[in-house]
């Protein structure tokens, strides 16, 4: 019988394909199982037809070689090894994406919004998150991207939910609510997940992505979530996990998804060692 973690699957990591990370899958995956996880899901960016930010995601001709890192990874005994993709929402992203997404066996999609604009007839141009405007008019139109994320139906689960928190003050609670709760409607309609992201813990915010007050709206709405390290590091897979699960609880969370082939299982969040 295989020895169940008492941390959850780790679904969120990177390699050096994107040229902002380190190591190939089977290096997350030893590092996840020095760490007692003991399912993981690789995410590497996804690659786009067209100069959409080549510079950090895997080009599209590399696809295959990734494919295969991620096959011989699976040979590391003792782990369960996914094949996932982290895959931007971006405007006209979804002519390609639908095609790409299902002509290949994944079994976990996240969807983000790291640029607020994508124009292509402005030499492929990008407006990033935050552009030193207001912390109200930022989230609004960042919450605005994520509705439609969730509108194409191509993603399983939305990563890092609280992004611009990243880049910048949060705007006051009331602003905060006006703008998350409608896109969390929109997630829990659409039956996607949310991830747990516990970067935001080393990247400023002191916090996972979501924080807590949204973890909590999110789960009265019965959002099913998952927890990512986002590593592009090996040695950062299950990275304040501990935490992450101590908030899940507090917002009410009893059970976290894991995935198959693009379908949800649910599980207690906290399995007992055998
Ligand atoms: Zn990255
Ligand atoms: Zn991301």
């Amino acid at each position: 019988m295989t020895r169940t973690s008492t941390l959850p699957p780790d679904y969120h990591c990177h390699t050096h394909l994107c040229k902002h990370a380190e190591g190939e899958p089977i290096d997350y995956a030893r590092a996840a199982l020095a760490k007692g996880i003991t399912e993981i899901a690789c995410t590497e960016h996804a690659p786009a037809p067209e100069p959409f930010t080549p510079g950090i995601r895997m080009a599209l001709d590399e696809f295959p070689l990734y494919c295969e890192w991620v096959e011989a990874a699976r040979a590391l005994e003792g782990i369960t090894v996914l094949l996932g993709i982290e895959a931007d929402y971006y405007d006209g992203c979804e002519a390609f994406l639908e095609e790409w997404l299902d002509t290949h066996p994944f079994d976990y999609v996240l969807g983000s919004v790291h640029f607020l604009r994508y124009e292509r007839e402005r030499d492929h141009a990008v407006t990033p998150i935050w552009t030193g405007d207001d912390p109200a008019s930022t989230w609004a139109a960042y919450f605005a991207r994520i509705q439609l994320l969730v509108k194409t139906g191509l993603y399983d689960v939305v990563a890092h939910l609280d992004l611009p928190k990243r880049f910048g003050p949060a705007p006051d609670p009331q602003i905060v609510e006006a703008v998350v709760k409608p896109a969390l409607d929109a997630i829990a309609d659409a039956q996607m997940g949310i991830e747990i992201n516990t970067s935001g813990f080393i990247h400023g915010p002191s916090e996972p992505y979501p924080s807590l007050s949204i973890l909590t709206w999110a789960n009265e709405r019965g959002i099913p979530i998952s927890f990512g390290s986002d590593s592009h590091q090996p040695e950062r897979m299950g990275g304040h996990f501990e935490q992450a699960v101590k908030l899940a609880e507090m917002a009410g969370y009893q059970q976290r998804a894991s995935y198959r082939q693009r379908q949800r299982v649910m599980h207690p969040l906290t399995e007992a060692p055998d």
